[in-house]
């Protein structure tokens, strides 16, 4: 009895074992095929194309104008997030140097200034993609000035004051 039961379980095991390992042998043999296809399609509309520019300019054409809508609309989105980001990151930025000009104390068309012009990596108003420890530290070699003050400390600049 209980060797009937022992043989009935070794052989379920080697039962499971034996699906198993034809599952992974059928699972790589589609994989091999795949990609062997898809090397073959990708020579075939190499070949095609490279024989055929009028037809591939003409489909991406077609394509395009099928999906410009699409395109122009995403475009416009993406744009409109980045700068409504950007001028949340830009004033933000404002905000933690003080929102005056250093120089003068107005408030009104308020710029960033390197400090340093030698240690400036990037301008505060293109690092929206710059990582928040690159912008920080970015933001700390600069001092806010308006427009006036800046103008005037750049000519000095120029000038080898
Ligand atoms: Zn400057
Ligand atoms: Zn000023």
């Amino acid at each position: 009895m209980e060797n009937d039961e022992e043989r009935i379980i070794s052989h379920r095991k080697a039962n499971k074992k034996w699906r198993l390992a034809n599952l992974e042998h059928a699972r790589s043999k589609k994989r091999e095929y795949h990609l062997k296809n898809r090397e073959r399609e990708n020579e075939r509309s190499k070949k095609w194309n490279a024989a055929h520019p009028e037809q591939v300019r003409e489909n991406r054409e077609k394509w395009n104008a099928a999906h410009s809508e699409k395109i122009k609309e995403y475009r416009t989105k993406h744009n409109g997030m980045a700068k409504e980001l950007l001028v949340k990151l830009v004033t933000w930025a404002r905000s933690h140097l003080g929102d005056k000009c250093t120089e003068c104390g107005a408030d009104v068309n308020i710029m960033f200034h390197h400090d340093d012009p030698d240690s400036k990596l990037f301008n505060i108003s293109r690092g929206l993609h710059r990582s928040t420890e690159e912008f920080l530290m970015e933001l700390d070699k600069c001092v806010l000035l308006c427009k006036s003050c800046h103008t005037k400390i750049h000519h000095r600049r120029k000038n080898g004051g």
